[in-house]
């Protein structure tokens, strides 16, 4: 997209739906837990497919550019090559979902029409990016309507996602991808159906209600969702929950009676089925605080019982959820810790098998998801994982910033 059509105000042109295709389920949906974490594709992308795989991880959060600033022109695109290596790797190991976590600066509900046409052709470029890599989410926060309000932002989120997806569609490069992706045709069983331009499903996620963002009440989730399907999006978006976040607009899911009311409050709203990644970061900021602050699984104001309850909920726990953390790297390991903490208050361990030889058959992991039993020693459990080489990797990059 040139900078002259990034700077135009809010295009007049309609641009109609493509047709939705076929789908079939990706590998990775096989009925087991999905556990994962965000993680640095600092070097190459597919190198945080093989850390997330040594830490423990079944699936993985990634940024495909940098989430804080416009991307160049020359990193709007994933090179081919780079592109194919990752969807390859992760074939390799079955890691899955693989979510892409959008740029913050992207706001798809702005009322002034240069920052949200801006942001229409970032977020376009994020999808291509997404579908580029087999991607099977795009996490988006949905941004600010500030003084227009709630109704005007709505309105703006839809016809952005409906603009940006329709952009993505036309672009040449992705009808090489082969995207992996739960919306996708199998291309090993149809050969007759060509690869869907893009795939890649849009969530959006709920927030902290720091200022006038949309998504901290369940009400706007559910019109931006109703929004979007009115406007033809395709595939519909979905939601993807934050627990922090959660706590911090004032959601008290610490104790069972008020988890129980916080699920049946989303599933009234806008339904739990659309709810693809669970986002599992404990929160520095009490309940209420309206500010967006991750700590460590069960080091903050949530805490480990609450967490055990969150991922062992009867509404939550299903084959097509992914719980992914988004914690800070504070010392190095905490990444691994972190996940580990998550399988272990599932009642289960992790994958053990560590990708050591890339692209070997060593490197598949072995059978995850394996219940925990009383008889295993921790320390024969231990001995299992290669936890050295493990934290070697953690500690070659530390980072105190989380993502949100
Ligand atoms: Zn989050
Ligand atoms: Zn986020």
């Amino acid at each position: 997209m040139s900078d002259d059509h990034r700077n135009r105000g809010v295009p007049a042109e309609v641009v109609e739906p493509a047709a939705p295709f076929i789908s079939s389920p990706p590998d990775w949906l096989d009925g087991r837990p999905r556990i994962g974490i965000h993680t640095s594709i600092a070097g190459e992308a597919s190198r945080a497919l093989d850390t997330a795989a040594r830490i423990g991880c079944t699936a993985l959060q990634i940024f495909s550019a940098s989430p804080r600033m416009w991307p160049r022109p020359h990193q709007r695109r994933i090179p081919t090559a780079v592109a194919a290596r990752f969807r390859a790797r992760r074939a390799a190991l079955r890691l899955g979902p693989v979510a892409v976590h959008a740029n913050y600066l992207i706001n798809l509900a702005s009322p002034d029409p240069r920052q949200w046409a801006n942001s229409v052709a970032a977020f376009a470029d994020e999808i291509i990016r997404a579908s580029q890599l087999g991607a099977d989410y795009l996490i988006v926060h949905p941004g600010s309507a500030r003084d227009a309000g709630i109704a005007r932002g709505i309105v703006n989120v839809a016809e952005a996602v409906f603009r940006a997806s329709a952009e993505a569609r036309s672009v040449p490069e992705l009808r090489d991808a082969m995207p992996h992706s739960a919306a996708a045709p199998d291309p090993g069983t149809d050969h007759s159906a060509p690869p869907p331009a893009s795939s890649v499903r849009i969530l959006f996620e709920n927030t902290a209600g720091q200022g006038t963002g949309l998504a901290s009440e369940f009400s706007h989730l559910r019109d931006m969702l109703d929004a979007c399907r009115s406007r033809g999006v395709s595939p519909g978006p979905g939601v993807c929950l934050d627990t922090a976040h959660l706590l911090a607009a004032g959601f008290e899911i610490r104790t069972p009676e008020g988890l129980d009311r916080t699920l049946a409050e989303a599933h009234a709203a806008f339904g739990l089925d659309h709810v693809c990644v669970i986002h599992c970061n404990d929160s520095k900021s009490p309940l209420g605080s309206r500010t967006d602050r991750h700590e460590h699984i069960g080091r903050g104001h949530i805490g480990r019982e609450a967490f055990a309850r969150i991922l062992n909920h009867p509404l939550l726990r299903g084959p097509n959820r992914a719980f992914l953390a988004e914690t800070p790297i504070d010392r190095p390991g905490d990444d691994r810790r972190n996940v580990r903490a998550l399988w272990s208050l599932l009642g289960l361990i992790p994958p053990r098998s560590i990708p050591t030889l890339r692209g070997s058959a060593r490197s598949l992991p072995r059978p995850f998801g394996v219940p925990r039993r009383p008889s295993v020693s921790s320390s024969r459990a231990k001995s299992r994982r290669p936890v050295h080489r493990a934290r070697r990797a953690s500690s070659r990059r530390t980072r105190t910033r989380s993502p949100r």
